[in-house]
């Protein structure tokens, strides 16, 4: 992508002010995905001098997580419900780490991303500047974006959470992961299916991985078949289930 113009705004006004204003402006997370896309546009909008969007805050019952803290400072901060770390840290290499951001993992709805997974089965809330919050889930599906900024994220303390991906190579996209976590109740969520993360529904009647997973599409490119991804996310929900049983 290349801009024309890049800003720096200090507040959280005047960067919205450029979203919506004339130029049509691009908000730049980390800009390492930005960066791959064949484009141009008139304005970038580089949120790194808004130093609110850097903290995580730790609460009595959860956490705030700026949008422009980069996956590395997620990957270091060990109060973090462990999905969150486990979901992290086979992303590329530690440099990649070092400037992806949450805010824009998540506004980027891939849907091969790992973070997005664990965040959904923590039932994440998202906070913007113009509107109103948002659970993660409501955001995946949502048929178009309006422009806004992304502020933060909050993640509840999880009684349990584990996160498990499968991937052929270390720095890969994952053919499919899976997060199961205990909140205020247990949730999971799989992802890289190869379409976007999703929520199982109706988790209460079923007790094993196949009968958990029997109503969830998998489907086929060229990392994997819908059926070997079945499979491997059956194995890995297996162990996450067994695992979360005996650490109770
Ligand atoms: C080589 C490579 C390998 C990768 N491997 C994996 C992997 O294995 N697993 C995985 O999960 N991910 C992977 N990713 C994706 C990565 O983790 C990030 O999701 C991606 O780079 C986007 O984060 P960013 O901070 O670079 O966002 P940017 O590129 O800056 O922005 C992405 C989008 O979000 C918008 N945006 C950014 N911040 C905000 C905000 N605060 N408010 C509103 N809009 C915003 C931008 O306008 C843009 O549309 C990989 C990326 C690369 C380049």
């Amino acid at each position: 992508m290349n801009f024309k113009k890049i800003v720096r705004p200090l507040s959280l006004d005047e960067a919205y002010h450029d979203v919506i204003g004339q130029e049509k402006g691009i908000v730049i997370g980390g800009g390492v995905f930005l960066r791959l896309q064949k484009r141009s546009a008139d304005l970038g909008i580089d949120l790194s001098c808004i130093e609110s969007l850097r903290m995580i805050q730790e609460r009595e019952n959860d956490f705030v997580i700026g949008s422009m803290v980069t996956l590395r400072e997620l990957e270091k901060n060990i109060q973090l419900p462990r999905s969150v770390c486990q979901s992290v840290r086979q992303i590329g290499g530690v440099s990649l780490r070092n400037l992806v951001t949450i805010g824009g993992s998540i506004w980027g709805r891939y849907p091969f991303s790992d973070i997005i997974t664990a965040l959904l089965s923590l039932n994440s809330k998202l906070q913007f500047f113009n509107s109103e919050d948002m659970a993660l889930s409501d955001f995946l599906a949502k048929d178009k974006l309006e422009k806004d900024i992304l502020i933060s994220i909050t993640i509840p303390k999880a009684e349990y959470s584990a996160f498990r991906a499968y991937k052929l190579n270390y720095t890969d996209f994952s053919m499919v992961n899976l997060s199961v976590s205990s909140t205020d109740e247990i949730r999971i969520a799989v992802g890289a299916r190869p379409g976007r993360a999703l929520l199982l529904q109706d988790i209460s009647n079923a007790h094993t991985a196949e009968e958990l997973l029997a109503d969830v599409e998998f489907g086929t490119d060229l990392r994997g078949s819908g059926i070997y991804r079945r499979k491997m996310a059956e194995v890995m929900l297996s162990d996450l289930l067994e695992e979360g049983l005996l650490w109770k």
